[in-house]
């Protein structure tokens, strides 16, 4: 179906040269995908090559190719995301809380941090932030929207309460929530974000998008058809793709 969350760089071990972006495409080609978007860290700015990836695309007729980035969301960066996103007209731009204050806290080695914090506390700060995220305006989706849970560790307060201002800011943005299915692959094992999560994102009627979170060519595409599952499983009917931040509705068949 589609797939909008894909590392071409990876961790900054690949590099965006015509064969690595063409291994992209070939296995979004050959899992039936219809959609894909590239959306590096932007901490590897400098690595990037947006028209080399639209030359190598043109190989590939039967898929959108599309192009967005995956910003760090800090409070106070505002402006220098802003400087990003005007260097490039990007199909879509996922706004990601992957520190809190400073701390960048989804490494395996922060794990011990994790539980030596209050989980409530923990939900709370990270949630703030992925808020503040969402009321910025500058992003079209909100990326792995629990990550907080990498590590299994649960919050005493029922998650919809701890997420709701989040999920209310998601729905006055209009902003999408994806289902990224890397999580099952962390010491968490489930998808971002939890079931009951994906279901009060349904009753909001905040829209879905689709990600596997690849790093590597072979992983694009990962599970997605069981996300997909899922999605018909509480009554959703269609995901949203992007172009030039418009909204591309797919059905799920
Ligand atoms: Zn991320
Ligand atoms: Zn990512």
């Amino acid at each position: 179906m589609l797939d909008l969350h894909v590392h071409l760089l990876g961790h900054n071990d690949r590099e965006a040269n015509q064969e690595n972006i063409r291994a992209f495409l070939k296995e979004a080609s050959r899992k039936g995908l219809k959609e894909i978007g590239f959306a590096d860290h932007d901490y590897y700015w400098d690595q990037m090559n947006f028209p080399l990836i639209r030359e190598v695309a043109r190989e590939f007729p039967g898929l959108e190719v599309r192009i967005g980035l995956e910003a760090e969301y800090r409070p106070n960066e505002e402006d220098r995301i802003k400087n990003l996103l005007s260097q490039y007209p990007f199909d879509f731009v996922i706004g990601s809380v992957h520190e809190i204050g400073g701390w960048a806290f989804d490494y395996p080695e922060e794990e011990p941090m994790h539980r030596q914090k209050e989980a409530d506390r923990l939900y709370r700060d990270y949630f703030d932030l992925v808020t503040r995220a969402a009321q910025s305006g500058l992003f079209t989706t909100i990326g792995h929207f629990d990550l907080i849970k990498i590590f299994g560790i649960r919050p005493t307060s029922d998650i919809l309460i701890l997420a709701d201002e989040a999920l209310t800011a998601a729905a006055e943005q209009g902003l999408a929530l994806e289902v990224n299915t890397n999580g099952r692959y962390k010491p968490v094992r489930e998808f971002y974000p939890e079931r009951r999560l994906m279901e009060e994102i349904k009753r909001r009627g905040i829209d879905f998008t689709l990600g596997s979170d690849a790093h590597s060519a072979e992983i694009v595409g990962r599970d997605l058809d069981e996300a997909i599952l899922i999605l018909r499983q509480i009554g959703v009917r269609n995901v949203t793709g992007f172009r030039g931040f418009a909204k591309v509705n797919y059905t799920l068949e």
